[in-house]
């Protein structure tokens, strides 16, 4: 089968690979599941990958099936396998399990561990590939009604846990009531999270550079939260008048904003920090204020990455509820796609250089034009 591969290391080695079909014995004890990719959402992390500033392949090969950002439909299950069905839309999780304590847990992605496997990143092959087989402790389902925008999961799950740590940590506030949330950042990210916290009833304020109007201001704007550009607002002064924020999610991918944003944040706030920054920028801070300000403020700052199978169910909650309340929302953020795993070159360039992208992806195949939900027995005979 065809698949989008790179050579971890070597700058701009994107191209088509040849593996394989998986099947669902090449997982044990009849727990596999067989996908078919229909759609494959791209980002900055495989814009990295390509870049040659991050990712690796897995053991017995010099090449990385990219894409983690998954959405396909089930094609075949394992004798073992009562969870799901062909059929089925279904949406992969990107870490798999490591050996420290979290990992054995289910918490992969709160691993100690200094090696991480992830799909499509690090060590394992990822699913810009026309099939995948897992187990189905990894594989979501998702509803009929998402499967538009079941390509956005894997990033609502990113902006899922940061909010979920939020809520946990202050717990140690017995009477945590937030009512004032600042999202940093308009782009994929930071749009799905200024959803997720307007969808808890939060007042949100966005930041983001760019001048409104466009297409994410009015976006952001659509779901009842305000935009602000820094370009006429600075972030202290959007925190004098529409602040003091309780929570705040940093999602500009810029780390100078994290200085800021400790400034803008409320007495006992809580500030998520959601931005992967492979660089090595230096900025000069006022140390002192900063310091003093959290300490007399008792407030907390986090770091989140990845999402667990957890994260990815509360997803699909938010994102049937935004399809509720804001119909057609999520889709407005598909605003680019390519057909075919053999038109890597052109996702590439849309995922670099298209202006006013939100959201990239591969339309990898249509979906299965026979019975939506044939038996599970049919697909077994015809295997
Ligand atoms: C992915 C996460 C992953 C992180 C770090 C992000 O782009 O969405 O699942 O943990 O990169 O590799
Ligand atoms: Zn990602």
């Amino acid at each position: 089968m065809k698949a989008i591969a790179v050579f971890p290391g070597k700058p701009n080695s994107v191209h088509l690979a040849d593996l394989p079909k998986p099947s669902v014995s090449d997982v044990p004890d009849g727990r596999g599941v067989l996908v078919k990719v229909l759609r494959v959402g791209v980002d900055g992390t495989d814009k990295e990958i390509n870049a040659a500033e991050y990712g690796a392949a897995p053991e017995g090969y010099d090449f990385l099936v990219i894409g983690h950002e998954s959405f396909g439909q089930v094609e075949a299950v394992g004798p073992n396998v009562t969870e799901l069905r062909p059929g089925d839309y279904v949406v992969a999780t990107v870490r798999r399990p490591g050996f420290s304590v979290y990992d054995s847990i289910g918490t992969y992605d709160m691993t100690t561990d200094d090696t991480y496997y992830e799909r499509g990143i690090n060590l394992r092959h990822g699913y810009l590939a026309e099939y995948h087989v897992d187990d189905p402790e990894y594989i979501v389902k998702i509803p009929q009604g998402l499967k538009e925008v079941g390509v956005l999961l894997e990033p609502t799950t990113v902006v899922e846990k940061g909010i979920a740590q939020a809520y946990e940590i202050q717990r140690r506030l017995k009477v945590w009531r937030p009512r004032r949330a600042a999202v940093m950042g308009a782009g994929t990210i930071g749009l799905l999270a200024t959803l997720a916290l307007r969808l808890r009833g939060l007042e949100v304020t966005t930041f983001g550079l760019t001048r409104k109007p466009y297409r994410n201001s009015d976006l952001i704007e659509a779901v009842g939260a305000r935009y602000e550009s820094t370009a006429d607002v600075p972030i202290m002064d959007g925190a004098r008048k529409y602040g003091p924020f309780d929570l705040i999610f940093e999602a500009t991918g810029y780390s100078p904003v994290v200085f800021e944003s400790l400034r803008a944040l409320g007495k006992n706030g809580v500030l998520v920090l959601s931005s992967v920054t492979g660089g090595d920028r230096k900025v000069e801070v006022p140390a002192d204020k900063i310091n003093l300000e959290f300490v007399l403020g008792n407030k907390v700052m986090v770091g989140t990455v990845n999402a667990n199978r957890e994260y990815f169910e509360t997803g699909v909650r938010d994102l049937a509820q935004a399809e509720a309340e804001y119909p057609g929302w999520l889709s407005r953020l598909l605003t680019h796609s390519v057909s075919g795993l053999e038109n890597y070159r052109e996702l590439f360039n849309q995922l670099t250089e298209a202006k006013g992208a939100i959201k990239v992806f591969c339309k990898v195949a249509a979906e299965a034009t026979d019975e939506p939900h044939q038996s599970r027995e049919y697909a077994m005979a015809t295997n």
